[in-house]
């Protein structure tokens, strides 16, 4: 319901109450004047008639009827009273405004009925023979104990009604007077209370939309003075607790969404209560502004989370785990679901932290599928060593030149052995040791590059390729120079292995706005675009026959990567199947 203004409760109040005393004023002493003129023109009335009962008393006794008409005219004549004589037989002796015999028989008249009874009688009442209201006052005439006629006086009203009449209509008009004082002062007064709670109320609404910048006056009456002072004081310990709790919240959601783990909480009924922004990103929330109050369900499209979510809200304890989220990325999430309690240790939800263990499940496949390269690799050359030793122990060491070959096989697969362990040793040492252990100095890039070149340069001669060098002079650069040296030996010692006889292999150094590039371009076999991405890994071959022929050990170019990483730099093939390939290596000026 909609309630009332104060204003509008006071002021009709205070108007009521003005009216109900005025006409109460009004109706009280209207009644008392009344009584007031009635009581003194009785009185009158008697104390005439007891005085003319003294002179009538005789002329009553001999029914002396003219005697008696002429004492009530002449007694008349000096009262304002009209006076009628009456016999104890209703009979009326005299009138003083009408001939005797023109009246009626009075008897059954109620004052004269009182008379007759030996009382005083009064009676107020119309008059038939004059038309008018009256006041009659009968007295009785004692003659030795017997009551032997009535003196009556009476009075018409009409002089006591018109008095009436003006002092009410004076009252009246006083009343007025005082009703329209009383309305105007109310209006004062109940605007004087209203007003100050209408502002009160005003600021409280400010407070309760969130403005505690105002204040209340304090100026009024005490109460309001208080009230306007308790709610400042309100005001103001509300305006820090919610600061308090802005900034508790800002801290808390600062705090989630710097989080690299994922968090979500849910109610009880599976309605989300907060969610972080790894957790949005793990399972490609759109909006996650949007999915506070939002179901699970409609959220997060993964069933085995619902359900994993589901059976944390139903039990006690702890539970864990792991999901596969697959979108752009895949994601491996260790998860761990747990019960959201609240301040009374009563369950109010359940709270879910997702730890991205992609990296880890990456790096564990990256481990086995390594142990499971060196394995083989190591195994090829180990067999045949076994089997050639073996035959030789058969008897072909009897054989001098039987003996010699197989010899030199055993010692090609121990190089060969020797090679791989070296190389897993370098990118060992590579990936334990960064840049800041690394012992860098400026060093001459050509003189670098013809080192590497001369390491290189029996085998290219045997295939009859050239090697071209093309660096500025005094191009130098802050490098290890053994690791350079070596990146560039295997591009180079790579560009005549995978070369036909008699083509020419360039090596360039080239100045670049923000670093150096090392390039190694060969007219050779190419490689086919479905196989660079991989190149770089470790044992990865193009073509696995022609690498071990040439005494691959499908670890260069793994370590040629890891030494442009180790000096901030970064590796690239672009190559053209059957016309040759470019490798480069970029080092970056800082
Ligand atoms: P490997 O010891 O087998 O040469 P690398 O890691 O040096 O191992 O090279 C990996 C693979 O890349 C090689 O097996 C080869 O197939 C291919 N490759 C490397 N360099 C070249 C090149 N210049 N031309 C064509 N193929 C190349």
């Amino acid at each position: 319901m909609h309630a009332k203004r104060i204003f509008w409760k006071l002021y009709p109040s205070y108007l009521i109450v003005t009216l109900l005393s005025l006409t109460a004023v009004y109706v009280i002493s209207s009644t008392a004047i009344n009584r007031f003129f009635e009581q003194q023109i009785e009185k009158n009335l008697t104390e005439q008639a007891w005085l003319i009962k003294e002179q009538v008393t005789a002329p009553m006794v001999t029914r002396e009827i003219e005697t008696l008409s002429r004492s009530a005219d002449t007694l008349s004549a000096n009262s304002s009273a009209r006076i009628t004589l009456i016999f104890p037989d209703g009979i009326v002796a005299g009138d003083s405004d009408k001939a005797s015999s023109e009246m009626g028989n009075h008897r059954d008249r109620p004052e004269i009925k009182d008379a007759l009874a030996g009382h005083v009688g009064q009676s107020l009442r119309y008059s038939n023979t004059l038309k008018k209201n009256m006041m009659y006052v009968a007295v009785p005439v004692w003659v030795e104990g017997r009551v032997i006629g009535v003196v009556r006086t009476s009075m018409p009203m009409t002089d006591m009604d018109q008095l009436i009449d003006s002092v009410q209509h004076r009252i009246t008009f006083g009343g007025l007077i005082i009703l329209f004082l009383a309305a105007v002062l109310s209006l004062i007064v109940s605007r004087r209370i209203s007003r100050p709670l209408e502002r009160i109320k005003e600021g409280a609404k400010r407070f309760a939309d969130g403005d505690f910048s105002c204040r209340l006056h304090t100026i009024g009456s005490t109460e309001i003075t208080s009230l306007a002072e308790t709610m400042n004081q309100m005001a103001e310990q509300l305006e820090d607790r919610l600061q308090t709790v802005i900034k508790e919240k800002n801290q808390r959601e600062a705090v989630l969404s710097s989080m690299v783990e994922g968090v979500l909480a849910v109610d009880t009924d599976g309605h989300i209560i907060s969610l972080n922004k790894a957790a949005a990103r793990f399972f490609q929330v759109i909006q996650p502004e949007t999915a506070k109050g939002r179901s699970i369900e409609e959220v997060f499209r993964n069933v085995k989370l619902q359900k994993f979510i589901g059976s944390v809200l139903k039990g006690q304890e702890t539970l864990e785990c792991e999901l596969t989220v697959q979108h752009n990325e895949i994601y491996h999430l260790q998860t761990r679901g747990t019960n959201l309690l609240g301040v009374q240790g009563k369950r109010i939800g359940a709270v879910v932290v997702f730890n991205d263990v992609s990296r880890l499940r990456r790096l564990e496949n990256l481990r086995s599928d390594f142990v499971a390269n060196v394995s083989h690799e190591l195994k090829t050359p180990i067999t045949s060593i076994k089997g050639f030793i073996e035959t030789l122990l058969d008897g072909a060491m009897n054989d001098p030149v039987e003996a010699d070959r197989f010899l030199k096989i055993v010692a090609k697969h121990a190089d060969r052995l020797n090679a791989i362990i070296d190389d897993l040793l370098m990118l060992s040492r590579l990936e334990q040791g960064g840049k800041e252990e690394m012992e860098m100095q400026q060093a001459g890039l050509a003189g670098l590059m013809s080192s590497a070149v001369e390491v290189c340069a029996h085998r290219a001669e045997k295939k009859e390729i050239t090697i071209q060098v093309e660096c500025p002079d005094n191009l130098s650069a802050n490098v290890n120079p053994p690791l350079i040296e070596q990146a560039l030996i295997n591009l180079i010692g790579n560009a005549v292995k995978y070369s036909a006889e008699g083509k020419t292999v360039t090596v360039r150094a080239d100045r670049e706005p923000d670093g150096i590039n090392l390039s190694v371009t060969d007219q050779g076999y190419g490689i086919a675009s479905e196989h660079l991405e991989r190149l770089f890994e470790r044992f990865y071959r193009v073509d696995k026959g022609r690498s071990r022929q040439e005494g691959g050990t499908g670890l260069g170019l793994a370590i040629v990567k890891h030494i442009a990483q180790a000096h901030g730099g970064t590796v690239s093939v672009k190559s053209t199947f059957g016309k040759g390939s470019t490798f480069s290596v970029f080092l970056p000026a800082s």
